[in-house]
Parts: C-alpha cells; sequence; structure tokens
C-alpha cells in the first residue's frame, strides 16, 4: 500500500494510467487545430510532424514507465511535474508557428496548469507557470524572426501579458485545489485507522485480544441460520479456569491477566482459521469450532489440555501451570444459541464437579446434523 491512502499499489498505477490517458485525449484533440493550421498553411508540415513524434514518443514513455512500475523509483510516480514539462515544451515550440492563432496555445498552457493541480503544490505549480511565463517571453525574438514583416509586437505584448496575469493565478486555484485534496485524502487514511481501532474495539477483548462474547454471539447466530437451511454442524466448548481466584490470591491481579493473556495465546495457534476463540466472561472462554463433530471438538480440546499441560507462564514459578474445566456441546438442529450453551455450562459444572482439569459432554436426546 502507498501510504496515507487506502488503495493498492496496482490500483494507484491504473488511476495514474487513466490520468495520461487523460492528457493523451487532449493531445488528440489538439490534433484537430494543427491539422486545420497545416491545412490552411499557417504552420509548416514539418512542425505539424515534429509536433506528433515528440507527443508519440514522450506520451509512449510515461506509459511504460509507469505500467512497467519504473516510475514507483521515483517521488512522484504520476511524474506529474515530467509530464507538464514536457507538454509546456511541445506547445511553446507549436506556438511559433502558429502565426495569428498564437493565443489559442495560451489557454493550452492554463489547461496543463489545471492538470498540475492531481499532484503539485502551490509553491510548485506558481515556479513552474513563471518558468512558463519567462519561457514564453523567451521565445518572442524567434517569433519575430519567423514571422518578419508580419510580427506585431503590440499584439504579441498584449498576450503576453495577458497571459502572465493568468497563470500564476491559475497556479494558486488549481494548487488550492491540490492541498484540499491532500488534506481530504489524509483525513480519509485516518477515518479509515479509527474506524478499524473501532472495529477491533467493538469485537475483540481488550485484555487477550481474542474474540469478546457479543461477536461471537452473532457469528453463532449465523452459523446457527446456516446449520437450519442444511449446512454441516458446530460445537461450542466453554472453558472455566481451575482454581483461578488462588491465582489472583496467590500472586496478584497483574499475575492473574498474565495468565488468562497465556491462556488465549496457547490455544490460538492450535486453532482452524474457521474456529472462533472468544472471552465470555472473566475467567471463561467460549471456543465455537463451525463444521465439527462431537468427535473433532473432543480432539480439539485434548489437542489444547496437551499443551497447556506444558505452558510456562511469565512472571510465575516455572512449575506454574494452569488447567481449565470444559463442556461441550453439539448444536441440535433448530436449537435456540442460549440453550445450547446452557448445555455447555451445564456440561461444565459437571467437569468441575467431578474434578476439574477435564471435559464433559452435554448429553444430546434430539437429532444432530453430523
Ligand atoms: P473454579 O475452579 O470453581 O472455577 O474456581 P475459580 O477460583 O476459578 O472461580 P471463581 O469464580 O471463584 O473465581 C474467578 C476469579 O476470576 C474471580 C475474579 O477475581 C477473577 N477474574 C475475573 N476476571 C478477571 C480478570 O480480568 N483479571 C484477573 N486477574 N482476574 C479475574
Ligand atoms: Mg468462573
Ligand atoms: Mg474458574
Amino acid at each position: 500500500m502507498t501510504p496515507g491512502t487506502a488503495l493498492p499499489v496496482d490500483s494507484h498505477q491504473q488511476l495514474r494510467i487513466r490520468r495520461l490517458l487523460m492528457s493523451v485525449a487532449m493531445y488528440v484533440l489538439s490534433a484537430v487545430p494543427q491539422g486545420v493550421s497545416l491545412y490552411n498553411g499557417i504552420s509548416p508540415a514539418w512542425v505539424m510532424y515534429t509536433w506528433a513524434a515528440y507527443a508519440v514518443v514522450f506520451n509512449l514513455g510515461f506509459y511504460l514507465a509507469i505500467r512497467s512500475n519504473f516510475s514507483l523509483r521515483f517521488r512522484d510516480p504520476s511524474m506529474t511535474m515530467a509530464q507538464m514539462v514536457a507538454a509546456i515544451i511541445l506547445v511553446l515550440f507549436t506556438q511559433l508557428y502558429a502565426g495569428e492563432a498564437r493565443g489559442a496555445y495560451l489557454v493550452v498552457l492554463v489547461i496543463i496548469m489545471v492538470f498540475g493541480c492531481f499532484k503539485l503544490h502551490t509553491r510548485q505549480l506558481l515556479i513552474l507557470s513563471l518558468l512558463t511565463i519567462l519561457a514564453y517571453a523567451l521565445t518572442m525574438p524567434l517569433v519575430r524572426e519567423i514571422e518578419g514583416e508580419r510580427f506585431n509586437l503590440a499584439v504579441e505584448v498584449i498576450l503576453w501579458c495577458s497571459f502572465s496575469a493568468f497563470l500564476p493565478f491559475i497556479s494558486i486555484l488549481g494548487g488550492s485545489i491540490s492541498d484540499l485534496r491532500k488534506k481530504l485524502m489524509a483525513s480519509n487514511a485516518q477515518l479509515q485507522e479509527v474506524l478499524q481501532q473501532v472495529t477491533e474495539l467493538a469485537t475483540h477483548d481488550e485484555l487477550t485480544g481474542v474474540y469478546n462474547r457479543r461477536y461471537l454471539l452473532e457469528m453463532l447466530g449465523h452459523e446457527k441460520n446456516r446449520t437450519d437451511r442444511g449446512g454441516g454442524g458446530f460445537c461450542v466448548c466453554l472453558f472455566d479456569l481451575d482454581h483461578f481466584k488462588r491465582v489472583n490470591d496467590n500472586y496478584g491481579h497483574a499475575a492473574g491477566d498474565t495468565v488468562l493473556k497465556t491462556f488465549a495465546a496457547t490455544i490460538e495457534p492450535l486453532l482452524r482459521s474457521t474456529d472462533f476463540l472468544a472471552r465470555y466472561g472473566g475467567e471463561e472462554f467460549l471456543l465455537f469450532l463451525p463444521q465439527t463433530s462431537l468427535e473433532m471438538a473432543q480432539h480439539c480440546i485434548k489437542r489444547i489440555q496437551e499443551a497447556l499441560a506444558g505452558t510456562r507462564f511469565e512472571g510465575l514459578p516455572p512449575d506454574f501451570r494452569v488447567t481449565a474445566s470444559i463442556g461441550v456441546a453439539q448444536y441440535y438442529l433448530q436449537e435456540g444459541i442460549p440453550g445450547l450453551i446452557e448445555r455447555s455450562d451445564k456440561a461444565l459444572y459437571r467437569a468441575k464437579q467431578n474434578g476439574r482439569n477435564r471435559m464433559e459432554l452435554a448429553p444430546f436426546t434430539r437429532p444432530i446434523l453430523i
């Protein structure tokens, strides 16, 4: 991604190509007055050919530089300034032979400045416009040379003066649009970042980083609807850490927090990308296993218990271990989610009763799917 924007590199390059094609369209359109000028003998044929060759070579060069991603090594991968300078040079050249139609070319210079408002700052646009005004003034002796007798100094000075008044103004206006655009893009990126943070907060538990209860219940609701319409079955496993109060009492609340975080971090890597682990309450976690049979869920829990038996906790004695009691329930067709969780809670209660550090399965008497 390019910093400050939401588009991937490829989309940015496509946008740059589109902008280049816009300016190519301008070249194509300006072929019409060039043709008329040639047809009426105002400018010589070689000027038209030079104009066309220059336009093709430069635009093809810019196109290939963007298309091949070569332009990405520049600070401005759109090469806006280079495109503008190339266009200005071409206009300054063709206006030399434009005779009385010279004024039309000055309008093109103004349009080129507007093109710059996609990327350039006011200062850059102003410098470019002042250089263009100067370059235009420097072409005047050449025009005098080419036009000979027909050269009318007063008309040329009027053209130059009005052009010199216009261009900086357009540059300031274009620069303001460009700055506004940049500010909008920056605030857009900021908004997206905030949105990401808000989404993270709304769906995740702050302490452990796993999903929160609300999000998990939402996901369970979706899975229930899918299963009722004929999808595969699923299981929920309610974990409650054993004697957790003792952890807080013996090692402090911060150590208790570390245990909760490490517990979640131990389980997460053992899950499939489709499984959901959520913090259901203080030291209770709910594991939701979509597309999972009771047998598969039991295997998953065994893997978790084995991992927990080998997990060490930072800041706690090396032989400190945590265990959990687990109630596992498989979804019945048409069963409500609260009912399903209640069954897993009852199974968890039995696990506590039967000595802790174990899992108990919720009995089922109604048909299940898998
Ligand atoms: P049992 O084996 O029966 O589950 O015993 P237990 O001690 O785990 O159960 P109990 O419900 O008595 O205690 C749960 C404790 O979890 C009490 C509470 O202070 C602690 N706890 C809940 N949330 C947090 C938390 O965010 N951080 C810490 N450090 N402790 C928490
Ligand atoms: Mg509890
Ligand atoms: Mg407990």
